[in-house]
């Protein structure tokens, strides 16, 4: 999802770049449009101000002539033609720069023209008389004006110039017409009546325009006369109008453009700008993507990690859950079956406590493999954890099933060969075959759980399919946790004692065993809630009663030896010869009078803390007795490394005394190993007068069972130790007290 959102993101982020740029280039180009259309406006009023300034200038450069006593004598008084000549026409043409001069007399008739710097024949006026006309017609206006008011007489000031000017067409080209009336400097003189006028003609030539555009600094200047100029766009321009007001030319030139300029000139740093920036967002969002490619492998090995097994790569589970509640949709869609399957290896930890748990991982990688290969590719194999392993079996029937355990089963039991060596992982399954809609993964799985744990119970090595019984079973093992739980806060269970004899048939010691009844069940068997009080954390409270109990009975037998039964998890918690020291203390027993009976399991594990703890318990006087010798792996190794006093030879050897030669050789071979390691040895389980002899045959006369008697009460040991029983043959007498 979020590639696809990389790919958009990039289109989104190009088109957003690209709108960006241009509408940053767009909007720079309308204000320079705005700005420039103003600068054209205000260019344009500067030079409609600057014609009219330039004509001020022409008629002061004609004042300066014709406000003059000398003109006013040489025009008026008298015509002096040389002295027109002389100040008129070549003063004006050389220094004001006039293409044509006239003198007009006081009845405005030419009496001098000049053009072009020579003198003309003053009807040559008669060109330009039109455009004149009202320009001297204003000038006579004014003069008549000021003769109206009489003489001005002498004036410390010249009078005020008394001119029209205007533009107007000469020979068809635009020019500047002045007329203007010739005065006395400072009144001195004066004629009778009117005085004479001289008109100027400046055109507005090549000339006039190169000037015009360096004093007021344009570009590409032209005049066109009105009747010259077609359609189309002009750039800026300006009307020149004659003395009516009627436009006459139009002057015309490209207006500055500062703004356009300046975002012409600034465009390419504005490009390299984009540019830049566009190679940054391209950079960044470059970045972002790898950086969010990189969030996106690191989240989906995240994921990965969070839903699979670190060591095997199989879904873990929190993946099988999820797969599994998949597989129970289906079955309710499909309507078939789903088979879950559990699996524990039977001997793991040996595994990991004998080779380590470098070897303990490789060998669930190499069962995690075999799984692999055993399962189809639609079956879900996940490791639960630890030793712990479950599949999800899609379209079951039993017989798949069974099948497909089966293989795991006998595949798992034969030996693999690992880095470290040869081992038999063995594996108990649990499996259990949904039909039920009602059912989810968390019910399968525990189902499946169940019957693997049954399995377990019944030897290991095998699968169980779970059958509705085994939750009854369980349901009724919780209440006896709660039962038990509240029978040991009451004190309600009770210790019996089973006497064990010498070969002479003398009572040498007893068996503290506990027993408890139900108030509902009746009597329960003692291994059956014992191991309920080693699974559900009791066992230290029990082990303290037994112990307790029996260590405050043996004050009352100062001659025999009283054997109690220690429970392997005891043992390994490591603190126990703490407790014993604690009790002997609190009953004041003799530890040399007390056996304490542990299991081969114990001894099994090697484990360094139950090593030290059975070395101190020695030392502290207790004895040690190795309970059901044979049922276990009777390892000769152990029973040298261990302090161990006293071997029990479990009931199972004893029962075949008598009617098989076998039995008696295997009896009569622990017999001899355990003289061999100075290790003394009892046989419990003895209910026959065969089964006697045999083991007396085989060197063993410590007896322990039925033939002599069964376990009894306390009360009942002092009597029994007074007067043995005979040991009767075959049924052992009826117990006072219940034992089972
Ligand atoms: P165990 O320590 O091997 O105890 C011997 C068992 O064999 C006792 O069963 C006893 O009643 C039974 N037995 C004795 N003689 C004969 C005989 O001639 N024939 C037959 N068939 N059975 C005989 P019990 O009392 O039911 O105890 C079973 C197991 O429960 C014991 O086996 C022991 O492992 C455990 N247990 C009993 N009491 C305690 C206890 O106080 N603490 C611990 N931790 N475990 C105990
Ligand atoms: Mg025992
Ligand atoms: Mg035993």
């Amino acid at each position: 999802m979020i590639r696809g959102f990389g790919g958009r993101a990039a289109a989104i982020m190009a088109l957003i770049g690209l709108v960006l740029s241009a509408s940053l280039v767009g909007l720079r180009l309308y204000t320079a449009q705005i700005s420039d259309a103003n600068v054209k406006v205000r260019e344009e009023a500067l030079v409609a101000n600057g014609v009219k300034e330039w004509i001020r200038d022409i008629e002061h450069r004609v004042v300066a002539q014709t406000t003059w006593d000398e003109a006013l004598l040489n025009l008026g008084q008298t015509y002096n033609p040389a002295w027109a000549h002389e100040n008129i026409s070549a003063y004006l043409q050389d220094l004001g720069g006039f293409d044509e001069s006239y003198v007009l007399s006081a009845e405005d008739r030419p009496l001098y023209a000049m053009r072009k710097g020579r003198d003309e024949p003053p009807a040559t006026y008669g060109r330009l008389a039109t455009i004149a006309e009202p320009l001297v017609a204003n000038v006579r206006a004014v003069e008549r004006r000021r003769l109206a008011l009489g003489p001005p007489g002498v004036t410390r000031n010249p009078p005020a110039p008394v001119q029209a000017s205007a533009v107007g067409l000469v020979d068809g080209l635009p020019a500047i017409l002045s007329a203007t009336l010739v005065q006395s400097d400072f009144g001195r003189k004066s004629l009778p009546g009117k005085a004479p006028v001289v008109v100027t003609v400046a055109n507005l030539d090549m000339e006039f325009q190169r000037g015009f555009s360096s004093r007021f600094l344009l570009r590409n200047l032209h005049i066109h006369p009105v009747a010259e100029i077609g359609p189309g766009d002009v750039d800026a321009n300006t009307m020149l109008h004659d003395s009516a007001g009627a436009p006459v030319a139009r002057m015309d030139w490209t207006a500055e453009r500062p703004a356009w300029d300046l975002f012409v000139r600034t465009l390419p740093a504005m490009v390299f700008a984009l540019a830049v920036f566009g190679l940054v967002a391209a950079g960044l969002f470059l970045k972002g993507r790898s950086a969010a490619r990189a969030l996106i492998a690191s989240e989906t090995r995240a994921k990965h990690m969070a839903y699979h097994d670190h060591l095997t790569g199989l879904p873990n589970r929190a993946l099988f859950s999820e797969r599994m509640a998949q597989a129970m949709a289906e079955m309710r869609r499909s309507g078939r079956a789903v088979g879950v399957l559990v699996l524990d290896l039977d001997r793991f930890k040996l595994v990991n406590d004998t080779y380590g748990h470098g070897a303990g991982d490789e060998l669930i990688s190499d069962i995690a493999s075999r799984l692999k290969s055993l399962t189809r590719e639609s079956d879900i194999v996940a490791r639960l954890g630890g030793d712990e392993f479950a599949i999800v079996y899609a379209n079951a029937d039993p017989r798949g099933l069974w099948i497909l355990a089966n293989r795991i089963v006998s595949e798992l039991s034969r030996p693999i060969d690992l880095p470290f060596g040869r081992v038999f992982p063995g594996a108990s399954i649990g499996i259990t075959l949904v039909t039920d809609f009602k059912i989810d993964g968390d019910e399968a799985l525990r189902q499946a759980d169940l019957a693997m744990y049954r399995a377990k119970d019944a030897g290991r090595g095998r699968f169980q399919f779970y059958e509705p019984e085994m939750d009854m079973a369980l349901k009724a093992r919780l209440a006896m946790e709660g039962d038990l739980r509240e029978a040991l806060r009451a004190e309600a269970l009770t210790m019996v004692y089973q006497p064990q004899f010498d070969g002479d048939g003398q009572v040498v010691g007893v068996e503290a065993l506990v027993r408890w009844t139900h108030p509902e069940r009746g009597p329960v068997p003692p291994a059956f809630f014992v191991s309920i009080a080693e699974e559900c954390s009791l066992i230290d409270e029990l082990g303290e009663f037994t112990l307790r109990r029996a260590f405050s009975d043996s004050l009352r037998w100062p001659r025999l030896t009283v054997a109690v039964n220690v429970s392997a998890i005891q043992i390994r918690a490591g603190d126990f010869d703490r407790l014993a020291g604690r009790l002997l203390r609190e009953t004041g027993a003799d530890p040399r009078r007390i056996e304490l009976e542990i299991t081969e399991s114990i001894l099994l594990e090697d484990d360094e803390v139950t090593h030290e703890t059975l070395t101190r318990l020695r030392s502290m006087g207790f004895s040690l007795a190795l309970d059901d010798f044979g049922t276990g792996y009777s390892s000769l190794a152990y029973l040298r490394r261990y302090p161990i006093d006293k071997i029990k030879i479990d009931r199972s050897f004893i029962t075949n005394l008598g009617s098989e030669r076998e039995a008696e050789a295997v009896v009569g071979a622990i017999v001899k190993l355990a003289r061999a390691l100075n290790l003394k040895v009892i046989a419990e389980g003895v209910e026959t007068l065969a089964q006697r002899s045999g083991l007396r045959r085989a060197g063993c006369h410590s007896i322990q069972g039925f033939l002599y008697s069964p376990p009894i009460a306390a009360d009942a040991v002092e009597a029994l130790v007074a007067a043995p029983p005979a040991a009767t043959d075959p049924a052992p007498p009826i117990p006072a007290i219940p034992t089972h």
